[in-house]
């Protein structure tokens, strides 16, 4: 969609050729009779180029992306921008104002797209968005963080084997893509079948910043802009390895009692190596967790404790790629030892 010939609204309000509009999105109403809005920035390019967006915090309480469009939206200057960006810091306000990943009554926006008009709240809400936001898009990034008590390492997830999802999945740089198109309802799958391909970015863990998390993801948006042409004061920087991965796992545990945890998130796990150990309260291991499988920790429990089925550990399987990924990353080790001592001397 080209942004310089045609007219660009949201929510009927226009916005032109190098401007930048703050837009309340008005989705749903309150049980005070007030509006619940999205706040949405639109940043709209001098140049023509593609329309993107941006959206965070479809889990009300997966804050961390929020922060990541708000040092993207300090980044992105109409004046130098290509193309159309809507930058999306909370979508699920209900679930943003109790802290809960849900809307009211318990729903998940992320399985009720793209929506009905006259369909129940979350299902009206998810319309609106997807009219009034997906739609105008040429692609998108949804970013989220770990369900609550677990934190993921910074992955990418979509549909690897379509070839435009592939092509912003690599471009975003984070060194594990996983093959999920997304359950059915879920906005990446739905705005990818109606021809908006979108990944999904997951990082950090629910309610908390982490400013490793949101370099990361602000660094990964604009990498994938970078490569779409829409922006090019920024310098992409390739990741030091990338696998796209099909098959992922949660390694659970079998026995109940207090879980400390050795395995933690980008590191490579071999069959037969230790999780984590399980104590009773006396402190004695009860058991120990080892990996059923080989390949890297894309996601680990952050809760003290543990019942049988108690998800501990998410490996993403390696396979083919394993001596490529051990090689990059000994490599990678190298270099920063290489770089922390050259840094050394030169404070010396
Ligand atoms: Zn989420």
């Amino acid at each position: 969609m080209d942004s310089s010939s045609t007219e660009f609204s949201i929510a009927g309000i226009p916005v032109g050729p190098g401007e930048t509009r703050e837009i309340y999105l008005k989705v749903s109403e309150s049980y005070l009779s007030g509006s619940v809005q999205i706040p949405v920035t639109v940043i709209r390019g001098r140049e023509p180029g593609p329309t993107a967006f941006v959206t965070a915090a479809i889990h009300g309480d997966e804050l961390n992306g929020a922060d990541i469009v708000r040092r993207l939206i300090f980044d992105i200057d109409h004046e130098k921008l290509s193309g159309t960006l809507i930058a999306v810091p909370v979508v699920n306000i209900p679930g943003f104002l109790s802290q809960s990943r849900y809307l009211p009554y318990n729903r998940d926006l992320n399985r009720f797209f793209p929506g009905k008009k006259k369909g129940n709240n979350a299902e009206r809400i998810a319309f609106r968005i997807f009219r009034e936001i997906v739609r105008k898009c040429d692609f998108g990034i949804d970013l989220h963080t770990a369900a609550g008590g677990r934190m993921n390492l910074p992955h990418v997830r979509g549909d690897m084997t379509h070839p435009r999802v592939r092509k912003l999945a690599r471009a975003f740089g984070a060194t594990v893509l996983v093959h999920q198109p997304g359950v059915r309802g879920s906005l990446r799958r739905e705005a990818t079948d109606a021809g908006v391909p979108t990944i999904l970015f997951e990082a950090g863990e629910t309610g908390r910043f982490s400013n490793k998390v949101s370099l990361s993801g602000l660094r990964g948006v604009l990498n994938v802009l970078s490569d779409m042409k829409m922006w090019t004061e920024h310098d992409p920087k390739r990741p030091p390895f990338q696998v796209i991965v099909k098959a992922s796992e949660w390694i659970r545990a079998e026995k109940g009692g207090i879980l400390d945890l050795e395995a933690t998130p980008g590191e490579l796990l071999y069959e037969g190596d230790l999780v984590g150990s399980i104590l009773n309260p006396f402190g004695r291991t009860v058991t120990q967790v080892r990996s059923p499988v080989t390949g890297i920790v894309i996601g680990v429990t952050t809760a003290p404790l543990a019942i049988p089925g108690t998800g501990v550990v998410h490996v993403a399987r390696l396979k083919k790629t394993l001596p490529w990924v051990e090689r990059s990353m000994k490599r990678a080790k190298k270099r920063k030892a290489a770089l922390i001592l050259a840094k050394s001397k030169a404070k010396s």
